[in-house]
Protein backbone atom coordinates (compact mmCIF):
# COMPACT_ATOMS: atom_id res chain seq x y z
CA UNK A 1 0.00 0.00 0.00
CA UNK A 2 2.73 2.10 0.96
CA UNK A 3 4.12 1.47 -2.52
CA UNK A 4 1.40 2.32 -4.25
CA UNK A 5 0.98 5.70 -2.44
CA UNK A 6 4.59 6.25 -2.95
CA UNK A 7 4.28 5.61 -6.91
CA UNK A 8 1.46 7.42 -7.59
CA UNK A 9 2.83 10.52 -5.25
CA UNK A 10 5.96 10.38 -7.78
CA UNK A 11 2.90 10.12 -11.15
CA UNK A 12 1.14 13.44 -9.51
CA UNK A 13 4.72 15.22 -9.49
CA UNK A 14 5.18 13.98 -13.43
CA UNK A 15 1.97 14.66 -15.00
CA UNK A 16 0.86 18.01 -13.80
CA UNK A 17 2.21 20.86 -11.76
CA UNK A 18 -0.10 23.34 -10.24
CA UNK A 19 2.14 26.38 -10.22
CA UNK A 20 0.94 28.75 -7.87
CA UNK A 21 -2.02 30.95 -8.27
CA UNK A 22 -1.23 34.77 -9.23
CA UNK A 23 -2.18 36.09 -5.97
CA UNK A 24 -4.86 37.07 -3.63
CA UNK A 25 -7.70 38.98 -5.55
CA UNK A 26 -8.00 41.56 -2.40
CA UNK A 27 -6.00 42.26 0.26
CA UNK A 28 -7.89 40.97 2.69
CA UNK A 29 -8.29 37.45 1.86
CA UNK A 30 -6.21 34.81 2.97
CA UNK A 31 -5.15 31.38 1.57
CA UNK A 32 -5.82 28.34 4.12
CA UNK A 33 -4.90 24.86 2.51
CA UNK A 34 -4.70 21.32 3.57
CA UNK A 35 -3.26 18.07 2.24
CA UNK A 36 -4.24 14.15 2.24
CA UNK A 37 -4.10 11.17 0.68
CA UNK A 38 -6.89 10.04 -0.78
CA UNK A 39 -7.58 7.37 -3.68
CA UNK A 40 -3.89 6.51 -3.82
CA UNK A 41 -2.43 9.87 -4.27
CA UNK A 42 -2.48 13.17 -2.81
CA UNK A 43 -5.54 15.48 -2.36
CA UNK A 44 -5.11 19.01 -2.10
CA UNK A 45 -7.54 21.60 -1.08
CA UNK A 46 -6.78 25.34 -1.16
CA UNK A 47 -9.72 27.93 0.08
CA UNK A 48 -9.56 31.75 -0.52
CA UNK A 49 -11.47 33.57 2.23
CA UNK A 50 -11.68 36.88 3.89
CA UNK A 51 -8.85 37.36 6.76
CA UNK A 52 -11.58 37.45 9.55
CA UNK A 53 -12.83 34.23 8.53
CA UNK A 54 -13.05 31.62 11.32
CA UNK A 55 -10.30 29.07 10.54
CA UNK A 56 -11.10 26.92 12.66
CA UNK A 57 -14.71 26.30 10.37
CA UNK A 58 -12.94 26.47 7.08
CA UNK A 59 -10.36 23.49 8.24
CA UNK A 60 -13.42 21.35 9.59
CA UNK A 61 -14.93 22.29 5.78
CA UNK A 62 -11.66 21.12 4.15
CA UNK A 63 -12.34 17.71 6.67
CA UNK A 64 -15.58 17.21 5.78
CA UNK A 65 -15.29 17.11 1.86
CA UNK A 66 -11.88 15.23 2.41
CA UNK A 67 -14.48 12.38 4.59
CA UNK A 68 -17.42 12.87 1.38
CA UNK A 69 -14.05 11.71 -0.77
CA UNK A 70 -13.44 8.72 1.60
CA UNK A 71 -17.17 7.77 1.50
CA UNK A 72 -17.03 8.09 -1.94
CA UNK A 73 -13.77 5.87 -2.63
CA UNK A 74 -15.25 3.25 -0.07
CA UNK A 75 -18.30 2.97 -2.88
CA UNK A 76 -15.75 2.53 -6.17
CA UNK A 77 -13.04 0.94 -4.84
CA UNK A 78 -12.20 -1.93 -7.03
CA UNK A 79 -9.22 -3.48 -4.15
CA UNK A 80 -12.21 -3.60 -1.39
CA UNK A 81 -14.84 -6.38 -1.85
CA UNK A 82 -17.08 -4.56 0.58
CA UNK A 83 -17.38 -1.70 -2.03
CA UNK A 84 -20.38 -0.98 -4.36
CA UNK A 85 -18.24 -1.67 -7.30
CA UNK A 86 -17.06 -4.87 -5.82
CA UNK A 87 -20.36 -6.28 -5.42
CA UNK A 88 -21.45 -4.87 -8.42
CA UNK A 89 -18.56 -6.54 -10.25
CA UNK A 90 -19.35 -10.02 -8.86
CA UNK A 91 -23.07 -10.38 -10.34
CA UNK A 92 -23.94 -12.29 -13.29
CA UNK A 93 -26.49 -11.05 -16.04
CA UNK A 94 -29.65 -9.71 -14.38
CA UNK A 95 -31.06 -6.96 -13.19
CA UNK A 96 -29.54 -4.64 -10.12
CA UNK A 97 -30.52 -1.62 -7.92
CA UNK A 98 -27.65 0.46 -7.53
CA UNK A 99 -27.15 3.67 -5.56
CA UNK A 100 -27.88 7.57 -6.36
CA UNK A 101 -24.35 7.84 -6.37
CA UNK A 102 -23.57 5.18 -8.56
CA UNK A 103 -26.50 5.81 -11.13
CA UNK A 104 -24.97 9.56 -11.20
CA UNK A 105 -21.62 8.05 -11.77
CA UNK A 106 -22.84 6.05 -14.69
CA UNK A 107 -25.11 8.51 -16.17
CA UNK A 108 -22.36 10.72 -17.02
CA UNK A 109 -19.65 7.76 -17.94
CA UNK A 110 -22.51 6.26 -20.19
CA UNK A 111 -22.53 10.22 -21.86
CA UNK A 112 -18.72 10.50 -22.96
CA UNK A 113 -18.72 6.34 -23.81
CA UNK A 114 -21.74 7.39 -26.64
CA UNK A 115 -19.76 10.97 -27.31
CA UNK A 116 -16.19 9.39 -27.63
CA UNK A 117 -17.79 6.86 -29.95
CA UNK A 118 -16.97 4.56 -27.48
CA UNK A 119 -13.10 5.29 -26.72
CA UNK A 120 -13.73 6.24 -22.88
CA UNK A 121 -15.23 2.54 -21.59
CA UNK A 122 -15.45 1.44 -18.28
CA UNK A 123 -16.40 -1.99 -19.12
CA UNK A 124 -12.97 -2.96 -19.39
CA UNK A 125 -12.14 -3.95 -16.17
CA UNK A 126 -11.39 -7.69 -17.38
CA UNK A 127 -9.10 -6.43 -20.12
CA UNK A 128 -6.86 -4.21 -17.46
CA UNK A 129 -6.63 -6.99 -15.68
CA UNK A 130 -5.32 -9.46 -17.91
CA UNK A 131 -2.88 -6.83 -18.59
CA UNK A 132 -1.82 -6.78 -15.29
CA UNK A 133 -2.46 -3.82 -13.98
CA UNK A 134 -4.25 -4.07 -10.93
CA UNK A 135 -1.41 -6.92 -9.15
CA UNK A 136 1.49 -5.95 -11.55
CA UNK A 137 2.04 -9.71 -12.38
CA UNK A 138 4.66 -10.49 -14.84
CA UNK A 139 2.85 -9.53 -17.95
CA UNK A 140 2.76 -13.08 -20.28
CA UNK A 141 1.30 -11.28 -23.38
CA UNK A 142 -2.52 -12.32 -24.91
CA UNK A 143 -2.99 -13.21 -28.35
CA UNK A 144 -5.91 -11.88 -29.96
CA UNK A 145 -8.17 -15.05 -29.35
CA UNK A 146 -7.37 -14.58 -25.95
CA UNK A 147 -8.21 -10.73 -26.08
CA UNK A 148 -11.58 -11.14 -28.31
CA UNK A 149 -12.69 -14.21 -25.65
CA UNK A 150 -12.86 -11.98 -23.08
CA UNK A 151 -14.12 -8.70 -24.98
CA UNK A 152 -17.58 -10.73 -25.40
CA UNK A 153 -18.49 -9.33 -21.82
CA UNK A 154 -17.06 -5.99 -22.87
CA UNK A 155 -19.00 -3.10 -24.25
CA UNK A 156 -21.00 -0.58 -22.32
CA UNK A 157 -23.86 -1.07 -24.54
CA UNK A 158 -24.42 -4.59 -22.37
CA UNK A 159 -25.40 -2.17 -19.57
CA UNK A 160 -29.09 -0.55 -19.50
CA UNK A 161 -29.63 2.10 -16.99
CA UNK A 162 -33.30 2.50 -15.79
CA UNK A 163 -33.29 5.89 -14.63
CA UNK A 164 -36.32 5.93 -12.69
CA UNK A 165 -35.43 3.17 -11.25
CA UNK A 166 -31.88 3.45 -10.40
CA UNK A 167 -31.43 0.26 -11.89
CA UNK A 168 -28.94 -1.38 -14.21
CA UNK A 169 -29.85 -4.54 -16.32
CA UNK A 170 -26.79 -6.18 -17.11
CA UNK A 171 -26.93 -8.31 -20.35
CA UNK A 172 -23.29 -10.30 -19.66
CA UNK A 173 -21.09 -10.67 -16.68
CA UNK A 174 -19.85 -6.89 -16.72
CA UNK A 175 -17.30 -5.70 -14.52
CA UNK A 176 -16.73 -1.97 -14.28
CA UNK A 177 -13.46 -0.54 -14.00
CA UNK A 178 -13.82 3.74 -13.03
CA UNK A 179 -10.11 4.33 -13.15
CA UNK A 180 -10.68 6.83 -15.77
CA UNK A 181 -13.16 9.01 -14.00
CA UNK A 182 -13.86 8.33 -10.72
CA UNK A 183 -10.95 11.19 -9.10
CA UNK A 184 -12.44 13.63 -11.09
CA UNK A 185 -15.79 12.77 -10.00
CA UNK A 186 -14.70 12.79 -6.56
CA UNK A 187 -13.64 15.82 -6.92
CA UNK A 188 -16.53 17.31 -8.35
CA UNK A 189 -18.63 15.77 -5.18
CA UNK A 190 -16.34 17.54 -3.04
CA UNK A 191 -16.68 20.49 -5.08
CA UNK A 192 -20.40 20.94 -4.58
CA UNK A 193 -19.73 20.45 -0.77
CA UNK A 194 -17.45 23.33 -0.36
CA UNK A 195 -19.64 25.45 -2.86
CA UNK A 196 -23.18 24.47 -0.50
CA UNK A 197 -21.03 25.58 2.75
CA UNK A 198 -20.23 29.25 0.84
CA UNK A 199 -16.94 28.75 -0.36
CA UNK A 200 -16.41 31.29 -3.49
CA UNK A 201 -12.95 30.75 -4.38
CA UNK A 202 -10.88 27.27 -3.84
CA UNK A 203 -9.30 24.73 -6.07
CA UNK A 204 -8.90 20.94 -5.91
CA UNK A 205 -6.67 19.07 -7.06
CA UNK A 206 -6.53 15.29 -6.54
CA UNK A 207 -3.80 13.53 -7.99
CA UNK A 208 -3.44 16.27 -11.15
CA UNK A 209 -7.65 15.75 -11.80
CA UNK A 210 -8.39 19.18 -10.67
CA UNK A 211 -11.56 21.94 -10.17
CA UNK A 212 -11.00 25.86 -9.75
CA UNK A 213 -13.86 27.70 -8.29
CA UNK A 214 -14.28 31.70 -8.50
CA UNK A 215 -17.71 32.91 -8.04
CA UNK A 216 -17.39 36.33 -7.97
CA UNK A 217 -16.29 38.40 -11.50
CA UNK A 218 -12.91 40.02 -9.71
CA UNK A 219 -10.77 38.32 -12.05
CA UNK A 220 -9.01 36.70 -9.66
CA UNK A 221 -7.71 33.25 -11.49
CA UNK A 222 -5.76 30.34 -10.58
CA UNK A 223 -2.64 29.46 -12.51
CA UNK A 224 -2.30 26.14 -13.85
CA UNK A 225 1.24 24.70 -15.45
CA UNK A 226 1.06 21.96 -17.75
CA UNK A 227 4.05 19.76 -18.30
CA UNK A 228 6.21 19.35 -20.80
CA UNK A 229 6.03 16.43 -22.44
CA UNK A 230 9.82 16.52 -24.07
CA UNK A 231 10.88 16.45 -20.06
CA UNK A 232 11.91 19.83 -19.64
CA UNK A 233 11.39 21.22 -15.80
CA UNK A 234 9.56 24.32 -17.46
CA UNK A 235 6.13 24.07 -17.80
CA UNK A 236 5.21 23.57 -21.73
CA UNK A 237 2.94 26.18 -20.54
CA UNK A 238 0.53 27.98 -18.41
CA UNK A 239 -3.42 28.52 -18.72
CA UNK A 240 -5.27 30.85 -15.91
CA UNK A 241 -8.63 29.58 -15.09
CA UNK A 242 -11.65 30.99 -12.74
CA UNK A 243 -13.09 28.14 -13.06
CA UNK A 244 -13.44 24.60 -14.66
CA UNK A 245 -12.26 20.78 -14.19
CA UNK A 246 -8.64 20.18 -15.79
CA UNK A 247 -7.26 16.88 -15.92
CA UNK A 248 -4.31 15.08 -17.74
CA UNK A 249 -3.93 11.43 -19.41
CA UNK A 250 -0.85 10.43 -20.44
CA UNK A 251 -0.06 6.58 -22.38
CA UNK A 252 3.31 6.74 -20.73
CA UNK A 253 3.61 7.59 -17.34
CA UNK A 254 1.69 4.39 -16.05
CA UNK A 255 3.02 0.61 -18.11
CA UNK A 256 3.56 -2.60 -18.31
CA UNK A 257 6.64 -3.57 -19.83
CA UNK A 258 7.12 -6.97 -21.48
CA UNK A 259 11.14 -7.48 -23.12
CA UNK A 260 11.56 -3.90 -23.02
CA UNK A 261 8.43 -2.99 -25.19
CA UNK A 262 5.70 -0.84 -23.17
CA UNK A 263 2.09 -1.64 -22.99
CA UNK A 264 0.17 1.62 -21.49
CA UNK A 265 -2.91 1.46 -18.75
CA UNK A 266 -5.05 3.17 -21.69
CA UNK A 267 -6.56 0.33 -23.73
CA UNK A 268 -8.47 1.02 -27.09
CA UNK A 269 -12.15 -0.68 -26.49
CA UNK A 270 -11.69 -1.28 -30.33
CA UNK A 271 -8.96 -4.06 -29.74
CA UNK A 272 -8.49 -4.55 -26.37
CA UNK A 273 -4.38 -4.10 -26.68
CA UNK A 274 -3.18 -0.81 -24.86
CA UNK A 275 -2.65 2.27 -27.28
CA UNK A 276 0.71 2.45 -29.23
CA UNK A 277 0.87 5.99 -29.36
CA UNK A 278 3.09 7.62 -26.80
CA UNK A 279 0.84 10.55 -25.77
CA UNK A 280 -0.38 12.81 -23.37
CA UNK A 281 -3.99 14.92 -23.12
CA UNK A 282 -4.72 17.59 -21.36
CA UNK A 283 -8.09 19.00 -21.27
CA UNK A 284 -10.60 21.76 -19.65
CA UNK A 285 -14.04 21.44 -19.19
CA UNK A 286 -16.75 22.28 -17.10
CA UNK A 287 -15.80 20.30 -14.24
CA UNK A 288 -13.48 17.49 -13.15
CA UNK A 289 -15.31 14.47 -14.16
CA UNK A 290 -15.95 15.40 -17.51
CA UNK A 291 -12.15 16.38 -17.83
CA UNK A 292 -10.89 13.55 -16.50
CA UNK A 293 -13.17 11.26 -18.81
CA UNK A 294 -12.43 13.33 -21.69
CA UNK A 295 -8.52 12.99 -21.16
CA UNK A 296 -8.60 9.70 -21.06
CA UNK A 297 -11.00 8.84 -24.18
CA UNK A 298 -8.53 10.97 -26.47
CA UNK A 299 -5.80 9.47 -25.18
CA UNK A 300 -7.12 6.51 -26.87
CA UNK A 301 -8.46 8.48 -29.71
CA UNK A 302 -5.25 9.93 -30.83
CA UNK A 303 -4.30 12.30 -33.46
CA UNK A 304 -5.91 10.14 -35.83
CA UNK A 305 -9.23 9.89 -34.36
CA UNK A 306 -9.61 12.90 -32.11
CA UNK A 307 -11.28 15.73 -35.17
CA UNK A 308 -14.77 13.45 -35.27
CA UNK A 309 -15.26 13.58 -31.32
CA UNK A 310 -14.33 17.19 -30.49
CA UNK A 311 -16.69 18.76 -32.28
CA UNK A 312 -19.53 16.54 -30.93
CA UNK A 313 -17.76 16.80 -27.11
CA UNK A 314 -19.52 20.99 -26.41
CA UNK A 315 -17.49 22.73 -23.75
CA UNK A 316 -14.14 20.31 -24.17
CA UNK A 317 -10.92 22.04 -25.42
CA UNK A 318 -7.88 20.58 -24.82
CA UNK A 319 -4.09 19.70 -25.71
CA UNK A 320 -2.88 16.24 -27.58
CA UNK A 321 0.77 15.94 -27.39
CA UNK A 322 2.17 12.53 -29.02
CA UNK A 323 5.77 12.10 -28.69
CA UNK A 324 7.81 11.28 -31.83
CA UNK A 325 12.12 11.06 -32.07
CA UNK A 326 13.05 14.04 -31.91
CA UNK A 327 10.48 15.87 -29.64
CA UNK A 328 6.47 16.02 -30.10
CA UNK A 329 3.21 16.71 -32.60
CA UNK A 330 0.57 18.76 -30.70
CA UNK A 331 -3.10 18.59 -31.65
CA UNK A 332 -5.62 21.47 -30.31
CA UNK A 333 -9.37 19.93 -29.58
CA UNK A 334 -11.55 22.50 -30.11
CA UNK A 335 -10.18 26.34 -28.87
CA UNK A 336 -7.50 25.21 -26.12
CA UNK A 337 -5.15 27.64 -27.77
CA UNK A 338 -6.62 31.02 -26.75
CA UNK A 339 -6.41 29.54 -22.93
CA UNK A 340 -2.55 29.04 -23.07
CA UNK A 341 -0.80 32.01 -21.65
CA UNK A 342 2.50 31.48 -23.25
CA UNK A 343 1.54 29.98 -26.82
CA UNK A 344 -1.75 32.42 -27.14
CA UNK A 345 0.08 34.81 -28.82
CA UNK A 346 1.91 33.16 -31.38
P1 LIG B 1 -6.58 8.17 -16.69
O1 LIG B 1 -5.27 8.15 -15.99
O2 LIG B 1 -7.60 9.11 -16.15
O3 LIG B 1 -6.42 8.30 -18.19
O4 LIG B 1 -7.26 6.76 -16.45
C1 LIG B 1 -6.62 5.58 -16.82
C2 LIG B 1 -7.30 4.44 -16.13
O5 LIG B 1 -8.62 4.29 -16.69
C3 LIG B 1 -6.60 3.12 -16.35
O6 LIG B 1 -5.65 2.88 -15.34
C4 LIG B 1 -7.76 2.15 -16.32
O7 LIG B 1 -8.12 1.86 -14.99
C5 LIG B 1 -8.90 2.93 -16.96
N1 LIG B 1 -8.98 2.82 -18.43
C6 LIG B 1 -8.05 2.36 -19.31
N2 LIG B 1 -8.49 2.47 -20.58
C7 LIG B 1 -9.73 3.02 -20.49
C8 LIG B 1 -10.70 3.38 -21.47
N3 LIG B 1 -10.49 3.23 -22.78
N4 LIG B 1 -11.88 3.91 -21.04
C9 LIG B 1 -12.11 4.08 -19.70
N5 LIG B 1 -11.23 3.78 -18.74
C10 LIG B 1 -10.05 3.24 -19.12
MG1 LIG C 1 -9.19 10.08 -16.97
Amino acid sequence: MVMTILKSIKLLFLIILVLSLIACSQDNEIMISRQKLLMGTFLEIKIICSHDSNEDEIIKDIQDAYELGKYIESKLSLYDEKSELSSFNRQGPGEYNISPLFLELLLITRNVYEISEGAFDPTLKPIIERWGFYHRDELAIPDAKEIAEIMTNTGFNLLHIIEEESMVIKQASVQLDFGGIGKGFAVDKMSEFLKEKGHGKFIINLGGDIFVFNETDDGFVWRIGIKDPGGSQKPYDIILLSNGGIATSASYYNFQTKDGEIFSHIIDPETGFPVDHRISVTIKAPNASLADAYSTAFAVLGPGRYSKVEKKAGDIHGIIMVKDHDGYEEYYINDFKSLLKLRAKE
